[in-house]
């Protein structure tokens, strides 16, 4: 369904947009991101954006996964770093912090696949990650 393009609407859409994003303290990355789907049917009450977890391939909402980037610690060598607070650029991963989701994500080499970087990236950051946050919470 198209609907006109009239300057004035679209103006008021997307300052929505800029609020909701301002609320859910997302990165001006994830905005821009949003704004380019801008042309899909995305639905305007948009909760909690839903992600894949890399290990056990299931859906759950961003707030319960661990985002994970990859970072150059060397010619072909990567190192997983987690971001917990969503604010590191370049392409993200997403994992349920368990070390269940955290071996199976490692076995079947979905860090690489997902972050696009070559080889085994280093999983000892996530790992302890994983390990503080299970004892602390
Ligand atoms: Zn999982």
């Amino acid at each position: 369904m198209r609907r006109p393009h009239r300057p004035g609407s679209r103006r008021r859409r997307r300052q929505a947009t800029e609020v909701q994003c301002a609320g859910n303290l997302r990165t001006a990355v994830e905005c821009s991101m949003v704004q380019r789907e801008d042309s899909a049917p995305v639905p305007v009450a948009a909760e909690t954006p839903v992600r894949t977890c890399i290990g056990c391939r299931s859906r759950a909402q961003a707030t319960e996964l661990l985002r994970i980037v990859a970072r150059e610690a060397g010619p072909g060598a990567f190192l997983l770093v987690p971001d917990p607070r969503r604010r590191l650029t370049g392409r993200g991963a997403w994992l349920h912090p368990t070390p269940e989701c955290l071996v199976q994500a490692e076995r079947r080499r979905a860090f690489g696949r997902a972050l696009r970087v070559s080889g085994q990236p280093g999983t000892e950051a996530v790992a302890d990650w994983i390990a503080a946050d299970s004892t602390t919470s």
